[in-house]
């Protein structure tokens, strides 16, 4: 649907040297959602450089416009330019909603594009809904450390919000879709303050991106353990995971992290290793394919939540499991 009404859902889309992050189609899914709930457009916008294909594959994931800002200066991330371009679109297109991801990139523009609209921004919804009774979008996501969940709503618009990775669902790609590209005129910003001196690849691990992780929580002994863990997900392909207080004493570095202030996954498996399955560790595996816990306690919380529940030692059941596999594989 293309409607020439005014406003409907933006979402913004993050892509990095012609790479759209993958929020960008969660995005896309739940704003096609909303946007139909409205009976209005969605339309996303990028900016970049040499991106027009990366628009294209925006209308093949459910957007009915992209407005495309296509200009040298914006090759890298620039908060300022990007915000001065995306803040001029939405007075004009006066967007009722704009999402973005709670990634570094969301995370840095969006409070920036809310002061300069004057208007609220809730951040790391891990679900959006329209309220029937004002259309008003109503953002959910944890508060008081994820023992309540709050439904919040904004006066002012656009109502805007980032949206954790991997929470919602990717919208599917169809190659018949049809939509428009607008190419936008590009407010040149020649001094920002902002030079990039050189691009670090990513160090370490990226566990949102894990198909299988091993994790581990207080039911290790000591920082070394983690080596059985290691093991395990090595002979399975995948990374390790922790809970927070290990990360807390520097066992382990916080890009391990599984949980409400760390990462949120959703692996193939999930294989929790000595983890009671507090709800805030809960809240970052929940939604993982396949929930595998080894713990000694029968009623440790994990095993609600498991679709493979060990009631062992992780000291028995991890070396028993590296050598049935390695065995498997003729290691
Ligand atoms: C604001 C806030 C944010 C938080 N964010 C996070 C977060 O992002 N991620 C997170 O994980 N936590 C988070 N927490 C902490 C959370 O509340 C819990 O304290 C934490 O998840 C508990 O970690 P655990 O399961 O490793 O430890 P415990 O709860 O102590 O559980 C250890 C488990 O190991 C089992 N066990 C012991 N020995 C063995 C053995 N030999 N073999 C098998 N099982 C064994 C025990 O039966 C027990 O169930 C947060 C807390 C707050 C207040």
């Amino acid at each position: 649907m293309i409607s020439m009404e005014e406003g409907g859902v933006m979402v913004f889309a993050e892509q990095e040297d012609g790479m759209v992050h993958p929020i960008t189609y969660e995005l896309l899914g739940k704003g096609r959602e909303l946007a139909e709930k409205l009976g209005k457009d969605l339309s996303s916008v990028l900016l970049g450089y040499n991106i027009e294909k990366e628009a294209l594959e925006l209308i093949y994931h459910g957007a009915d416009t992209v407005f495309l800002y296509d200009h040298p200066s914006l090759k890298d991330f620039d908060v300022i330019r990007y915000k001065q371009n995306i803040v001029s679109l939405l007075k004009e297109e006066k967007a009722d909603i704009f999402l973005l991801g709670a990634t570094p990139i969301g995370r840095s523009l969006g409070p920036r594009v809310a002061a300069a609209m004057e208007t609220g921004l809730t951040a790391d919804c891990i679900e959006l809904d329209i309220d029937g009774a004002d259309g008003s979008l109503v953002q959910i996501r944890p508060a008081f450390s994820g023992n309540i969940i709050a439904r919040i709503k904004t006066r002012t618009k656009p109502q805007m919000a980032t949206v954790r990775y991997k929470v919602m669902k990717r919208s599917h790609r169809d190659t018949m879709r049809k939509g428009r590209i607008v190419r936008r005129e590009v407010k040149e910003v020649s001094e920002t303050g902002i030079h990039l001196l050189k691009k670090e690849p990513l160090k370490g691990v990226d566990i949102s991106e894990a198909e299988v992780i091993v994790s581990g929580g207080r039911g290790l002994r000591k920082p070394e353990d983690f080596k059985l863990l290691e093991e395990l997900s090595r002979l399975l392909g995948g990374t390790v995971g922790s809970s927070r207080p290990l990360v807390d004493e520097g066992w382990i570095g916080r890009e391990h992290q599984v949980g409400f202030s760390g990462n949120t996954v959703k692996p193939k498996v999930y294989i929790a290793c000595g983890i009671s399955g507090s709800p805030q560790h809960l809240f970052g595996m929940r939604d993982s394919e396949v929930i595998i816990a080894i713990n000694k306690d029968p009623s440790a919380p994990i095993f609600k939540f498991s679709d493979y529940c060990i009631i062992g030692d992780l000291y028995e059941v991890l070396p028993a499991l590296i050598r049935e596999i390695k065995k498997s594989v003729g290691e």
